[in-house]
């Protein structure tokens, strides 16, 4: 299986970490060596000092499919779930300016936190669920699908596009505002409305 992940898809983060807007949806994989096992904690990289928490809804898909169109993507998820994909922003940084693809900044092991799912019919819309990232008991992201720059559904017609799409497969839909950098003894919690669906503890 693979994780295909959206960059900038929240005009808010994208102003925070002052990019570009992009014209078309920025993706990348991260490889299923990176997903953090249930249960156990993060820990951070001895090769960065500024691992970041990007908190971001997922989307599983159930069915393979390949120039799926925007209006059958429905048809391609019945899940929904919550997920963190860490980055090491400075070596992102390192790599982003160097012009070199920046895996692994984000495709090391561990990076990957994915999260229990709900059935999407628990929503009445997939283009308006609420998420949000604990930090220690403080809130320190949150947004709305509705904020998304490609709602999920058009962004598995780009994806697939570019790349079948296969059972199982996740898609990590990218992040709002509020990323910021994780310290040994951080704890984690996503919720999506008031639903827990993931708790990380940092070393
Ligand atoms: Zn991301």
């Amino acid at each position: 299986m693979k994780l295909i992940c959206v960059g900038r898809n929240y005009a808010a983060h994208i102003e925070e970490l002052e990019n570009e807007r992009p014209k078309d949806p920025i993706l990348f994989l991260k490889p299923d060596t990176s997903i953090l096992l249930k249960k156990n904690p993060f820990f951070i990289p001895d090769f960065s000092n500024d691992v970041h928490h990007e908190v971001e809804i997922l989307v599983k898909i159930k069915k393979i499919g390949k120039h799926i169109q925007q209006k059958f993507a429905h048809k391609y998820y019945d899940e929904i779930g919550l997920g963190i994909d860490f980055t090491a922003r400075d070596l992102q940084q390192q790599l982003k300016d160097k012009g070199h693809p920046w895996e692994k900044a984000k495709g090391f092991d561990g990076a990957a936190v994915i999260g229990n799912f709900l059935p999407k019919t628990t929503f009445n819309s997939v283009d308006d669920i609420d998420f949000r990232l604990e930090k220690n008991g403080k809130v320190v992201q949150q947004g709305n699908t509705n904020l998304m720059l490609w709602k999920i559904d058009a962004l598995i017609e780009y994806i697939s596009k570019y790349f079948t799409l296969k059972i199982g497969d996740i898609i990590f839909t990218g992040t709002p505002a509020g990323v910021g950098r994780v310290s040994a003894n951080d704890v984690l919690k996503g919720y999506i409305e008031e639903t827990e669906l993931f708790s990380i503890k940092v070393k």
